[in-house]
């Protein structure tokens, strides 16, 4: 029988619903994990999602990656996404991040990744060829179909398809996999990692105070997480490095020696692990320090433009939303994230033929 604090260990990593997460919980056989390890093309389904998430922009939300929550469930797992005020945005980072563009050199997306069914916001999707499947969820319906007519008319207008209903590969994968085959294979040896990363995506939220999260990767061995947090609401790297570490629901990552570098272990610090034994792989881990009050503010507003809920922006900033704070001396200003999302907003309506969906 789980106790209530079980749930709530696992629900900081998952961001699943209470009852959810009884539910699901309930349901695991004795002595399994809280949260079960994904297998084989299950697993690289879900690295690939992880890996295709870092590598597209989701910078000025308090959500990691602009996910909600990560339902680890044996049957279909379940990636639900924060819509926040700017669902065309994340209509866009499905529709060109998740899948692949095309071209023989081109990295993007997941190749082989299909929809298999869509509807009442949600896209499941699976990879050719195998049984691996997701549910992606909180993706407004007319949103993801402006992406997705849009990935049409911009495929045809280069003479090729969008891979969303594909049956076999598009002619860009097609070519990908000719030239560059042992990518996936790569990227197949670190898959244990990205699922685990994936499945615990939460805890970057709950176990850190950050003003924003970048992501990125390197080679095809290493996922990057980089966090900016203000000085005033900083959470200590190790606490947060406690948490990826715990020994219920965290994963047994090895510190590659002791990279810290910051003067007290906490400021601008970039800290290496490799993954456990039985799984390859990297993790990179940068925390940057945010001092000036303009510089928080500034942070602050593209959260309340993003939609952000009001309790984290207070939580991550030390102001309530949409504060505005005069530049210090020395600060050669220039603090203007917010018209950088709102020209981004723009970009996508007009591309999409669309009015302007807000003022602001
Ligand atoms: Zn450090
Ligand atoms: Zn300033």
């Amino acid at each position: 029988m789980l106790s209530d604090p079980d749930i709530d260990l696992c629900r900081r990593y998952t961001g699943e619903t209470w009852a959810g997460a009884k539910e699901r919980l309930d349901r695991l056989p004795q002595g399994s994990p809280l949260i079960p390890a994904a297998q084989g093309d299950q697993a690289f389904l879900e690295a690939e999602v992880l890996r295709a998430l870092l590598e597209f922009p989701t910078a000025y939300t308090t959500r990691p990656l602009r996910v909600l929550r990560v339902v680890p469930s044996p049957t279909r797992p379940v990636v639900r996404f924060a819509a926040d005020s700017d669902p065309d945005g994340l209509a866009d980072l499905i529709a060109w991040g998740l899948f692949s563009t095309g071209g023989k050199d081109d990295l993007r997306g997941i190749r082989g990744l299909r929809v298999t069914a869509a509807g009442h916001g949600r896209i499941d999707v699976g990879l050719l060829g195998s049984d691996a499947r997701l549910r992606l969820e909180g993706i407004p319906e007319a949103a993801w179909r402006g992406a997705e007519q849009h990935r049409h008319r911009q495929a045809q207008k280069i003479g090729t398809v969008a891979p969303f209903q594909q049956t076999g590969p598009t002619p860009g994968e097609h070519a990908f996999a000719r030239e560059h085959r042992w990518f996936d294979e790569a990227w197949k040896e670190v898959s244990a990692l990205g699922s685990a990363l994936l499945r615990r995506l939460l805890i970057f939220r709950s176990g850190a105070d950050w003003l924003d999260m970048a992501g990125f990767t390197k080679h095809t061995t290493t996922y990057g997480f980089r966090l900016t947090c203000a000085e005033s609401c900083w959470t200590p790297h190790d606490t947060l490095i406690g948490h990826l570490t715990h020994p219920v629901c965290g994963i047994a990552l090895k510190e590659d020696m002791r990279t810290c570098t910051c003067g007290f272990g906490e400021r601008g610090c970039r800290i290496w692990f490799d993954g456990p034994e039985q799984a390859a792989g990297r993790l990179d881990l940068q925390f940057l320090n945010v001092e000036r009050g303009c510089e928080i503010a500034d942070y602050n507003q593209a959260l309340t433009y993003m939609g952000s809920p009001s309790g984290e922006i207070v939580r991550v900033t030390g102001w309530p939303p949409g504060e505005a704070v005069e530049c210090s001396s020395g600060c050669r200003g220039g603090h203007d994230k917010v018209a950088f999302l709102r020209r981004m907003a723009e970009v996508r309506s007009k591309e999409r033929g669309q009015r302007r969906p807000k003022a602001g």
